[in-house]
């Protein structure tokens, strides 16, 4: 037994194999114990993986679907519900349910995420969004169009009517965030603030529904348009950071009540 200890070092080859097994192991019984829907998200999302489904494509009605995934409608539509908020699927106005456009890869870097959405990686997902949002800002002042700011300003518009709507609010806070992130014109932080734009989609599914969030995100997003309509990247930096404190502070009361 010693011999065989000894022998054994971190790299040795079988013992790589076993640490492997013990992963697979740890994930089958992961997926045990997911929810149905959960379950079905992952089996469409391999598909998009295998190139099954392509970006762009459009998803057979849902009696179809069904009858493939042989799951119930219910948990089909919970499925589907969840990979839109990932942005793997768009759930279009008027019906039909396509693959985004976006590459599989960064499709599927969130989906761990997503799945253990807890405290400690919310609080995560906030302090990786402020470093990379209030730089983003201070870019965004110098370097955005004239069409962006005017994109910026009709979300606020819209916005302010749309404070009893929490759903329709959070569309708009999504897209408000990704103009400005995406108006940085650089390969890197455009993809950083993709990622990002995924997982925010999924917190504010949280943050969004915690009250005040919304009137105070008004007034932040106010203040973050009138810094980049004046140009001014300092205050732009500024004033996108006090926004994501008050979001972040807002969900730490929001943890402390539930
Ligand atoms: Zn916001």
């Amino acid at each position: 037994m010693n011999d065989n200890v000894k022998h054994r070092n971190i790299n040795a080859p079988e013992l790589q194999l076993e640490k492997k097994a013990m992963t697979l192991d740890k994930t089958i019984s992961e997926i045990e114990r997911v929810p149905v829907g959960e379950q079905v998200a992952r089996q469409l999302l391999a598909l998009v993986q295998n190139g099954s489904l392509e970006p762009g494509q459009k998803l057979p009605p849902e009696r179809e679907l069904s009858t493939m995934l042989k799951v119930s409608r219910p948990s089909l539509r919970e499925a589907l519900r969840a990979l839109s908020l990932l942005g793997v699927l768009n759930i279009r106005q008027g019906g039909g349910v396509y693959v985004s456009a976006l590459d599989p890869e960064s499709l599927l870097a969130p989906l761990h995420f997503f799945v253990s959405l807890n405290d400690k990686n919310l609080d995560d997902l906030f302090e990786a969004r402020l470093v990379i949002e209030a730089e983003n800002a201070r870019i965004a002042a110098e370097k955005i169009s004239d069409e962006d700011i005017a994109r910026l300003k009709k979300c606020v518009d819209f916005e302010a009517h749309e404070l009893n709507d929490q759903d329709k609010f959070i569309q708009s806070d999504v897209e408000f965030h990704n103009i400005i992130n995406q108006s940085v014109d650089n390969a890197f932080l455009n993809r950083f603030a993709t990622s990002l734009h995924i997982l925010g989609k999924a917190s504010r599914e949280i943050t969004g529904h915690i009250p005040g969030v919304i009137e105070q995100s008004l007034k932040d997003h106010e203040a973050i348009v009138a810094a980049i309509d004046a140009r001014d990247g300092e205050a732009a930096a500024k004033a996108m950071k006090t926004h994501l404190v008050n979001v972040r502070e807002a969900l730490k009361r929001g943890q402390l009540q539930s």
